[in-house]
Parts: C-alpha cells; structure tokens; sequence
C-alpha cells in the first residue's frame, strides 16, 4: 500500500521499461499524468526527440505548475534518474508548498531489457539501459535528501503488480 497525499508531485523513478507509464494508467487518471514522451511529442512532432527534452521539461514544469497552483495531484512519468531532472521537479513542488513525493519502480535490469525489445517506440541499446540501472542505484541514497518527503520503493514486477495507492486525509 502506497500512502500519497491527496495533494502532491508525484515522481514515477525508474529505468526504460521499468513499467513507469504502464503504472501511472493503472493507478491515475489520463489528466492526472504529465509524461516527458507527451511533452516531446508537443514541442517537436516526435516524442523521441532527444534535442526537444529542454524544452519539453520546460512545459511540463509550467503545467505541473499551474496544476498544483489549482490543487491538482500531479504524476510526473519520466525517468526522473538524474539529479537536475528531480530538482525541477522539487523546485515546482516547493514553490506551490506541495509534497513531492517519489515512487521508485525497481525492475531486474534483464525484465526492463526483455521488454524493451519487444517495444516498437524504443531503440536504445542494452548499455544505455545499464547506464540507467547505475542511475538509479546512485537515486537511492539522494531522493530524500533531494527533498522527496516520501520515497515509496516498489522492487520487483510482483511488488508493482500488488501495489495500490491509498490518499491521505
Ligand atoms: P519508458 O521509460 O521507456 O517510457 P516505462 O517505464 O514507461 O518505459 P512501460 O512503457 O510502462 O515502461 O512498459 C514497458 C513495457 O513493459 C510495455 O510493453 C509494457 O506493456 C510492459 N510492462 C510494463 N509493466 C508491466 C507489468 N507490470 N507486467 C508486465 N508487463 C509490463
Ligand atoms: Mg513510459
């Protein structure tokens, strides 16, 4: 059981094909989640444009925004494995006094590998996904310190599988 707050940012973590997005329709509403690959697709025709990630960030940080402004829950799908990606993301949560909060989606690097070439929208190779694992054993000793209130670790597809959210009062 993952407790959130009815109002926070919620940070999906985790590697290509970790089942981020798979995740956030199971759990959130369509207008809930604001996905870096939706966003790519707005600002450059092409949700695999790597080059339009600045700019992408840009307008997801704007809309995660405005929603809290409004006092909406926000999911953020993206990778969320570096740093500089969680600092927007702390920065926005911050500056509308919301909770921001992580859940990491922990998969064996050779699941995210398998599915990963089942996928048509992806062509990364295998060391760009081990890179991604070494970035998200580095996450785990910063998330809180980085000002995640609440870092939820699901490890393992039967823990995500089992996992359901719960709101806060
Ligand atoms: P990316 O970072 O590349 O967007 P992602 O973390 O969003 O990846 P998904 O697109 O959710 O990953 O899932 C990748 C693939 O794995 C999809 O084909 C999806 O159907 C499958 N998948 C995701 N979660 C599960 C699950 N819990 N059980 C079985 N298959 C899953
Ligand atoms: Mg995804």
């Amino acid at each position: 059981m993952i407790e959130i707050p009815e109002l926070a940012l919620v940070a999906l973590v985790g590697v290509s094909g970790s089942g981020k997005s798979t995740f956030a329709r199971r759990h959130f509403a369509p207008s809930q989640v604001l996905s870096s690959d939706a966003f790519r697709g707005m600002v450059a025709d092409d949700e695999n444009d790597q080059s339009a990630s600045a700019d992408a960030f840009d307008a997801l940080h704007h809309v995660a925004g405005i929603r809290l402004r409004r006092g909406l829950l926000t999911v953020v799908d993206a990778t969320n494995l570096q740093p500089h990606a969680r600092a927007g993301l702390v920065r926005v949560a911050r500056e509308h006094d919301v909770l921001p909060v992580a859940i990491v989606l922990d998969v064996p690097e050779a699941v995210a590998w398998e599915r990963t070439q089942g996928r048509a929208d992806r062509t990364h190779g295998r060391q760009v996904l081990t890179r991604m694992q070494r970035d998200l054993r580095q996450s785990y000793g910063r998330l809180a310190r980085e000002g995640f209130r609440k870092v939820h670790v699901l490890r393992g597809v039967d823990e995500i599988d089992a996992a359901q959210i719960r709101y806060e009062k």
